[in-house]
């Protein structure tokens, strides 16, 4: 079958004020695919994934979204675009309970979710329907977080550190959901320090460092490129 790029991303360049932090970021995804930004602490993983959405003041380079260059595309034009950004502190109400936090999101695109849908695959969130934000589990406010831009309609769906401080079955948990969203066709940008995590749902991968992508490989070529891992992210 024919591959359709998505998110083409060359020469990126991004600064936070004075701070120089991204050097020349080079990679793209392909539609339906899972891609994964491995990389240590401070390689500029996060920074990365702003810069896509367009919520970094200085960037330089090209992004390559449908065919269009959003490298200067405001961040609300992104997201009419279809790309939603799920950040690793998850962006959640607090004070508000999980049906007003579903609620919130603007719906950018027709084919957002229905709470219905979201219930399908989050049978928890249904279960806490009534409790507040912070009531829920750090496993419930993820699946939260993620329920939330699914309601959008954004099909181009990038999240940081998913699985960050959640227990091993939540972890299998939103891999599953990562598969599942994955066999609806939607295409998934994640950032992750989890490498066992990763392996389970990525087709492919990119090692970031020092605000470059230094390497990028298939899952299926995992093996030969687990010294570089170990180099690299100490895995
Ligand atoms: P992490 O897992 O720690 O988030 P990362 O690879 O996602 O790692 P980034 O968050 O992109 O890394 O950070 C890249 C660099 O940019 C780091 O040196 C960080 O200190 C710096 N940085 C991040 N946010 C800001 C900010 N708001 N202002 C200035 N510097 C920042």
């Amino acid at each position: 079958p024919a591959v359709t790029q998505v998110l083409s991303v060359q020469d990126l360049q991004a600064w936070y004020g004075e701070s120089h932090i991204l050097h020349g970021v080079n990679f793209n995804v392909n539609a339906g695919e899972v891609v994964t930004l491995l990389g240590r602490n401070g390689a500029g993983k996060t920074t990365t994934l702003k810069s896509i959405m367009g919520i970094i003041g200085k960037r330089t380079g090209s992004i390559r979204f449908d065919n269009q260059d959003i490298i200067r595309t405001s961040s609300d034009r992104i997201a009419r675009m279809g790309i939603a950004f799920c950040p690793e502190e998850r962006g959640i109400f607090a004070s508000l309970d999980v049906r007003e936090n579903l609620l919130l999101p603007p719906i950018v695109r027709p084919g957002g979710l229905s709470l219905d849908q979201i219930f399908d695959l989050f049978p928890n969130l249904k279960e806490r329907l009534n409790s507040q934000g912070t009531k829920l589990s750090g496993g419930e406010q993820q699946m939260l977080a993620i329920a939330r831009i699914l309601r959008t309609g954004a099909r181009f769906l990038m999240l940081d550190e998913p699985t960050e401080g959640l227990a091993p079955v939540i972890i299998q948990q939103i891999g599953h959901t990562i598969a599942r969203l994955k066999s609806e066709g939607f295409t998934i940008l994640l950032v992750e320090q989890n490498f066992r995590f990763a392996s389970t749902v990525a087709d492919r991968y990119y090692i970031v460092e020092h605000g470059k992508v230094i390497d990028g490989f298939a899952n299926s070529e995992l093996s030969a490129n687990m010294d570089k891992l170990h180099t690299y992210l100490g895995v």
